[in-house]
């Protein structure tokens, strides 16, 4: 059976003009499928009889469904457990904010950057996520909000993976949350955060696709920051700088470097200084986020006083700063930690 949730209009056209019918029949499949979120084909009323039973003979619209689900105590943070049907599961969480519904969605199933203080690359990479399975995850929360009279209104790829290790899933999916026959996102609304894949920062700003981009940093100098991602051994660090700045350059969006502060390995008044030292005059602003403490690690937050002088530093420094707001910490809401419970049968 062909999944079609995760095709785009033009796809699906294809496939129907390739059995014969209509052309018009492609874009009325594809608003039951993404505006309607319509799954039975049976329910799609104004399609013909034949062409429903011949789409039920051999294609399902395949979504994801959800395995387990934590709720913060505030009641702003979701977090879910969502499989998809070969039984591989993702994390995705909802993300309640004053400005919105957000939500993030993961790329890749595991991953395999190795970095030292993430949960989601304890057990390596399964496999990476196809479109219709990001989509999956969008429309599994934006089904949720409907029931309230809400939707999704901003997404950030920040989930477990490297979305720009799967770039050709990537980009559809970003392409398909843009349509007038799904979402129609604005890409402005889109946040895509990558650990510094630096031919592909170049690749996406040609794309003429204006995502916002977050490149996760971390360490201010080469050692720290390899020894925190080993990626950075592929690509160091005053390449990935130059591509955010290339990306800032191009598409004029302001690049978001995350830095998180673990105490006494990053936070310290020289590597404030550093990190200055290696966005000064670029178009970009730095996010703080105090680590969440990965049990299997053994790393901490740093103390609120040191996450003042750090941000304080680089406000002095005409960096624009910003300190993550904690959301959902009683939820396991660092990435991967959901989906490891269950992994190691904790659940
Ligand atoms: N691979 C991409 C996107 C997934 S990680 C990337 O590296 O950006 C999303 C963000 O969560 C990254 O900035 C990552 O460094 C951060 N993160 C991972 N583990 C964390 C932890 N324990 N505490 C705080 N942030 C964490």
């Amino acid at each position: 059976m062909e999944n079609l949730f995760g095709k785009t209009l033009q796809e699906l056209t294809e496939m129907l003009v390739a059995w014969g019918m209509p052309k018009f029949r492609g874009k009325q499949l594809a608003d039951w499928m993404y505006k309607k979120s319509i799954t039975d084909f049976n329910a799609m009323q104004n399609l013909p009889k034949d062409m429903r039973e011949k789409l039920a003979a051999s294609c399902v619209i395949d979504r994801a469904s959800r395995v387990d689900q934590l709720d913060s105590v505030d009641g702003k943070t979701s977090k879910f457990l969502l499989n998809f049907a070969d039984g591989v599961g993702v994390e995705t969480v909802l993300m309640r904010q004053p400005y919105g519904n957000s939500i993030c969605v993961s790329s890749q199933a595991g991953c395999n950057m190795g970095c030292a203080f993430c949960a989601s690359t304890l057990h390596g990479m399964v496999r990476n996520l196809t479109a219709g399975e990001m989509l999956a995850q969008t429309y599994y929360i934006n089904d949720l909000l409907s029931q309230t009279g809400e939707k999704v209104d901003t997404i950030v790829i920040m989930g477990s993976g490297e979305p720009l290790t799967n770039y050709d899933n990537v980009l559809k999916y970003i392409r398909l949350l843009h349509e007038d026959y799904g979402l129609g996102m604005s890409y402005r609304s889109i946040t895509l955060s990558t650990s510094g894949i630096v031919p592909n920062i170049y690749r996406l700003a040609a794309e003429e696709i204006p995502v916002n981009l977050s490149i996760s940093l971390h360490a201010p100098e080469d050692a720290l920051r390899s020894e925190l991602m080993p990626i950075n051994r592929k690509y160091p660090l005053s390449e990935v700088v130059k591509a955010g700045r290339d990306y800032g350059d191009t598409t004029h969006r302001r690049v978001t470097y995350e830095y998180i502060l673990i105490d006494g390995v990053n936070d310290n008044m020289k590597q404030a200084k550093e990190l200055v030292g290696l966005l000064k005059g670029q178009l970009a602003s730095v996010n703080l986020i105090p680590i969440n403490p990965v049990a299997e690690r053994g790393w901490n937050r740093p103390s609120p006083a040191r996450i003042n002088a750090f941000e304080q530093y680089l406000d002095q420094h005409h960096i624009t700063v910003t300190v993550r707001r904690e959301m959902g910490n009683d939820i396991q809401a660092a990435c991967g930690q959901l989906r490891n419970r269950h992994l190691t049968g904790e659940g």
